[in-house]
């Protein structure tokens, strides 16, 4: 069900810390439902547009619009947050000493949208909403389990599905694969994957084998800006990409 149009377009975008650029004049628009890998060198400026995404840095000139209704830069960061952007962070972050199923629950409340109307009847739809996310992230067999003693992959998953329970239209995910094991990796490609089209998927990330798994196109940063953006193929011959991968 991918719907036409942008759902986050950046144009010209230019953040400046103490004159220093970290992003200079980034253009960049995603595409409702599509599942984008951004990469690029340390320093890039990668953490400082999801930064930018979701209202934690403001830009010095530029606009970034999510769908073609909601200006980002007259919003503050939980106003974003409600508008159905989420990120996972590169730590997991669960509750440990909480059940996978209550870790999704505890998601769930934290949704202020859901929070004051809770009724039996919400509380059924909740626990819906659970076993779906819990098929979709592949932990429904270990629901009762500690996340604590869950895998590092496994903790990742349950984040991921603790920002599906507030059905995010966009999701911003910082590295998921790092520390993971070759089988984890190949999850994680399959469950991003499944996620594009229900939403858009943003994926910062460093392993150049993962991104080239899962990604119909790739935008690499360099410096602020896009330095190209197409294919893993296309990106991967641009002669300005292997001249920044190679120098580096
Ligand atoms: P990446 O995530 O691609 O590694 P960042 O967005 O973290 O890149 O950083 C881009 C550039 O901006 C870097 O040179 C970094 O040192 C600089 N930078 C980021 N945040 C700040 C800040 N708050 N103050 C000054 N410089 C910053």
């Amino acid at each position: 069900d991918v719907r036409h149009g942008p759902i986050l377009y950046m144009e010209d975008v230019t953040v400046s810390f103490d004159g220093f650029k970290a992003i200079n004049k980034l253009n960049l628009t995603i595409d409702d439902g599509e599942l984008r890998c951004i990469i690029g060198p340390n320093g890039a400026g990668k953490t400082t547009m999801m930064d930018i995404i979701t209202g934690k840095t403001r830009p010095t000139e530029g606009s970034v619009w999510f769908g073609s209704r909601h200006n980002l830069l007259q919003m503050n960061e939980p106003e974003i947050a409600s508008l159905g952007i989420g990120r996972k962070f590169q730590k997991p972050t669960v509750f440990e000493a909480l059940s996978v199923f209550e870790n999704l629950e505890l998601a769930m409340a934290a949704d202020k949208r859901i929070f004051p109307t809770l009724t039996a009847r919400m509380t059924g739809e909740i626990k819906d909403r659970i076993e779906e996310v819990l098929e979709t992230i592949g932990l429904t067999g270990l629901r009762f389990q500690l996340a604590g003693i869950l895998s590092h992959g496994q903790k990742q998953w349950l984040e991921i599905g603790m920002l599906l329970m507030q059905r995010p239209r966009l999701l911003l995910v910082d590295e998921p694969v790092a520390g993971m094991t070759e089988q984890e990796m190949e999850r994680t490609g399959e469950l991003l994957t499944s996620l594009a089209g229900k939403q858009s998927v943003v994926v910062v990330e460093h392993d150049m084998g993962f991104v080239r798994s899962i990604a119909r196109k790739v935008t690499v940063l360099h410096q602020g800006s896009v330095l190209a953006e197409g294919s893993m193929n296309e990106v991967s011959n641009d002669p300005n990409v292997v001249e920044v991968y190679l120098g580096a």
